[in-house]
């Protein structure tokens, strides 16, 4: 049986794990990724400052190290090849391309300069190569980050943590220069809804109070009314309201930068000054509603205020980016897909021998963990479904190579990436980094053809 897997992050891994790991055939899997180097999210989304988490790319190695395994890296889908070139070269094709789009904030001014989307401001830290050029301007003393999840979270450690613990880290290098200048004194985290509904898991908004001369700072008031439970508690919310209660009992020092946690404001309108760039942002004071199923919702209560920010970074949470020739749910920004078969958006009927896996069947929920099983219950249906497939008579294994190769697509093997990873652990060496990153495409493709 011959599978495609387009995407090398964590859903794209665990999958190919579980397809390989099948006893009743034998599995040969490509993996595809637009970019030469593996591991989606995991390189190019992850902070810097969490090393430890980027270590599961230690199990991906495992996985890459199988023999019936293949890596293609800088071959992307709808540019050098296409999903009729997948049909007519694989049995099964597994759609594992994440959310590489940003959810807008739909509000004027949103498209301003310094209004940065997250995907922008974390790919750009991150050496990602679609953001190294990004022009990320940190001349500001306040900046506002909108969301109440972990990637809100992360932006802000990063925009407030000392460059001197940043060097330590794969941060991309340019990124720790800028920062290195940055006058960013201020941040505001700002969620619609109230501390209860917040979705930060507990040891990343723990973390927040731990960062050296900074100061975390809530608002009493924002908490009153919520239940705060005696001891920490056990659930997310309860471990939450601890942290935000302890938060708002703390005495700020002066001298250190501030991480303002607030809650109850949606923005209304970034605002821009002369040089069209965001010169604040108007918030508007919401109050919670409890919907008749029991959801709980916002209301705008037409009380508003300006906050005075120089810069804007949305963090509302990510969308599939279409690829042509691939099922897209308008609806969901997914892949169109029924519990991970790939469905025609309209009709509704399967597409058969495709499937989605990850982030671009989902949307942008759960942690890289929790790909394990998703993924292997999408490898169950593949199981199930192709019966017999493998009877079908495909190209020889190498022609999807010798297709890109007339196509002039130098596509990168895992053998390739280990060596661009060697390169990178040299240069990070020098900075007593992990890594320093290659953020350049060429000059990656151009450091293999040496
Ligand atoms: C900022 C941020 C921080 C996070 N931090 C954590 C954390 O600390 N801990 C944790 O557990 N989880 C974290 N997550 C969540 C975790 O990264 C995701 O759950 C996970 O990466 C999603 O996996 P995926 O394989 O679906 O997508 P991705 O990891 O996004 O992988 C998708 C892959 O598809 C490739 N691709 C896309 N389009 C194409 C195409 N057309 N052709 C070929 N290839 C293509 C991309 O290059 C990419 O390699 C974080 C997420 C973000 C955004």
């Amino acid at each position: 049986m011959r599978i495609a897997i387009i995407g090398s992050g964590p859903a794209g891994f665990y999958a190919a794990e579980a397809l390989l790991k099948r006893s009743d055939t034998t599995v040969h899997v490509d993996m595809f990724d637009r970019l030469p180097t593996p591991y989606g999210l995991v390189r190019g989304g992850v902070a810097p400052d969490h090393q430890n988490i980027k270590a599961v790319t230690r199990v991906y190695e495992k996985t890459a190290a199988r023999p019936t395994f293949r890596f293609m890296g800088n071959v992307c889908l709808g540019r050098d090849i296409s999903v009729d070139d997948l049909r007519q070269h694989y049995h099964q094709i597994v759609y594992a391309v994440g959310n590489e789009a940003d959810r807008r904030l739909g509000i004027p001014g949103e498209g301003m300069t310094r209004c940065t989307p997250a995907s922008v401001f974390i790919g750009w830290y991150n050496g990602h190569p679609d953001y190294r050029q990004a022009q990320i301007d940190l001349s500001m003393p306040r900046v506002a980050v909108i969301g109440n999840g972990n990637v809100a979270v992360d932006i802000a450690r990063i925009l407030l943590r000392s460059p001197v613990e940043l060097e330590k880290t794969d941060i991309a290098e340019h990124a720790l220069e800028a920062l290195r200048q940055s006058q960013v004194r201020e941040v505001f985290i700002l969620g619609r809804r109230g501390p209860e509904q917040a979705a930060f898991t507990p040891v990343e908004l723990k973390e927040l109070g731990e960062m050296e001369g900074v100061d975390p700072v809530v608002a009493p008031g924002e908490l009153a009314g919520c239940n705060i439970p005696a001891s920490e508690g056990s659930s997310q919310q309860e471990k939450n309201l601890k942290i935000l209660q302890a938060f708002a009992s703390r005495q700020p020092l002066a001298a250190n930068k501030k991480l303002h946690v607030r809650f109850f404001v949606s923005p209304v309108e970034v605002m821009a000054g002369a040089d069209g760039g965001v010169t604040g942002l108007v918030l508007e004071k919401n109050r919670l509603v409890t919907q008749p199923d029991g959801s709980v919702n916002v209301r705008g209560t037409g009380e508003k205020e300006t906050l005075d920010v120089g810069m804007v970074l949305p963090a509302i949470g990510f969308a599939a980016k279409q690829i042509d020739g691939v099922p897209y749910d308008k609806k969901t920004l997914n892949i169109a897909n029924e519990d991970g078969r790939v469905i025609d958006p309209v009709s509704r009927a399967v597409v058969p021998n495709e499937y989605v896996v990850g982030w671009a069947r989902t949307g942008p929920q759960g942690l890289i963990g929790s790909h394990k099983p998703a993924s292997a219950y999408v490898a169950g249906h593949m199981a199930a479904d192709g019966a017999g497939l493998e009877g079908r008579e495909l190209p020889e294994p190498d022609a999807i190579l010798n297709l890109l190769k007339q196509r002039g697509v130098q596509a990168v093997s895992f053998g390739s990436w280990k060596k661009l990873e060697e390169v990178e652990v040299v240069r990070g060496a020098r900075r007593g980094a992990p890594r320093d990153k290659i953020t350049d495409v060429k000059a990656m493709l151009g450091l293999l053809q040496e």
